[in-house]
């Protein structure tokens, strides 16, 4: 294929979708090309029809025990599971538990509240403007809530709004702030509540400041500050939290094709924090997206893992990476063509590098594939976020481009490192 025409379909099946389709109805040109994208996919039916004989047995993975594996596997089969299923706990992308407490634990921790900090969060209270003791603090930190000890907001996202409340453009993390229609006092508001506590915090309106545009206007009450250098984890308060250990997170990088599809995998195995869409071991810094696609930075598309080892090992996120997509095309993923759809891990430390090493020796002893396998081993360089368009897609979108989830399927053989 011309260089230039193959750019053009690499740069338009990126997509990974609509405009592949798009390409394919008004370029009928590239019959021929087609045809050879057909044959790809059938290696891919081929793929799957091994993959049906393999046996499912998530007792595999660390801490699962036998009955929840059991239940979930079930479900599994049926093909609607979901990994998560099995976790007891539930974590924040920034590696905080965010399990919603029961009445009985919240009450437990507001007897220590003053009567204004009760009233406030417990009763859906306001505080009067230009009273709270945080609505001048202009120290860096944290905002934490002064129920359960869940960070909310930071210091480098307040603002001064001239409301009379302090106000933040922007959460913590977006999973430790509750929003909930508030029909109240003859108007429509937001209200935003404490995601594991329910405390009450204030409410959120749409006229604050770039880039969020958002105004979370709270009250002093509802807050507890905690300087720069804190270690929030530890003041967390309630079950999973004072005394219990937070999960000492591990980072890995992959890369397998278009990043949607590689994300929303890693997305769902169980004691994966967080995936994210990015660039890595390319040539130039803070790429975007049309520089990756254009093939001038050198970039793969690649999904950063934060995972809790305790849970998943990267033995078995290896496993699942080879599962879920072809490491032998080299320099594509099916339609999707150019060297930023390379297979590649980049590692972290001589640990990973071996662990990387003998799932590929093992892989090839076993005769896996028929090609050699092309993906490239390098020591991870800077990791680029991608554009927030391009994260949680295909959650967003409801579009896949790789072969779903693979943390159920493994071999009866499968162990851990
Ligand atoms: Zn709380």
């Amino acid at each position: 294929m011309p260089g230039r025409l193959r750019d053009t379909i690499s740069a338009m099946a990126c997509s990974c979708g609509s405009q592949r389709l798009a390409l394919f109805l008004l370029l009928p040109a590239l019959a021929v090309c087609a045809a050879f994208v057909q044959w790809e996919q059938l290696e891919e039916i081929e793929r799957r029809d091994m993959l049906a004989h393999w046996v499912v047995n998530p007792a595999a993975f660390v801490g699962a025990d036998d009955e929840s594996a059991a239940s979930s596997a079930t479900t599994v089969q049926g093909g609607t599971g979901e990994a998560t299923n099995m976790q007891s706990t539930k974590i924040s992308k920034r590696g905080f538990d965010v399990m919603p407490l029961s009445r009985a634990q919240v009450s437990t921790l507001a007897a220590g509240l003053t009567d204004e900090q009760r009233r406030v969060t417990q009763a859906s209270g306001t505080e009067r403007p230009f009273c709270g003791n945080l609505l001048d603090n202009h120290k860096d930190g944290a905002y934490v809530c002064v129920v359960c000890g869940l960070p909310l907001f930071s210091s480098s996202e307040k603002f001064t709004s001239g409301t009379g409340w302090p106000s933040f453009f922007q959460k913590f993390d977006p999973d430790h702030v509750a929003e909930v229609r508030d029909d109240t006092h003859g108007m429509v508001r937001t209200e935003i509540n404490c995601a594991r506590c329910d405390a009450h915090l204030g409410h959120v309106f749409e006229d604050g400041p770039a880039p969020t545009g958002l105004r979370f206007c709270v009250n002093s009450a509802s807050l507890e500050f905690k300087d720069e250098g804190t270690d929030l984890q530890a003041g967390i308060k309630g079950p999973h939290g004072k005394g219990s250990a937070p999960p000492t997170l591990e980072t890995a990088y992959f890369a397998g094709g278009c990043f949607w599809g590689v994300e929303h995998s890693f997305s769902l195995a169980p004691g994966v924090v967080e995936a994210t869409s990015g660039y890595m071991n390319g040539t130039t810094r803070d790429p975007t997206y049309k520089d990756v696609c254009s093939h001038t930075s050198g970039h793969a598309e690649a999904v950063r893992v934060r995972f809790d080892p305790a849970k998943i090992t990267y033995k078995q996120l290896l496993d699942g990476f080879f599962e879920l997509h072809d490491p032998t095309q080299l320099d594509r993923q099916g339609p999707d063509v150019g060297d930023q759809y390379r297979s590649a891990i980049f590692t972290v430390n001589d640990e990973q590098a071996k662990a990387v090493a003998d799932s590929v020796a093992a892989l090839k002893s076993a005769g896996r594939y028929r090609k050699p396998i092309v993906t490239v081993i390098e020591p991870a360089a800077e990791f680029f976020p991608a554009e927030d368009y391009h994260q949680d897609y295909v959650q967003k979108n409801g579009r896949a481009c790789h072969l779903g989830n693979p943390w159920w399927l493994r071999k009866s053989a499968a162990g851990t490192h």
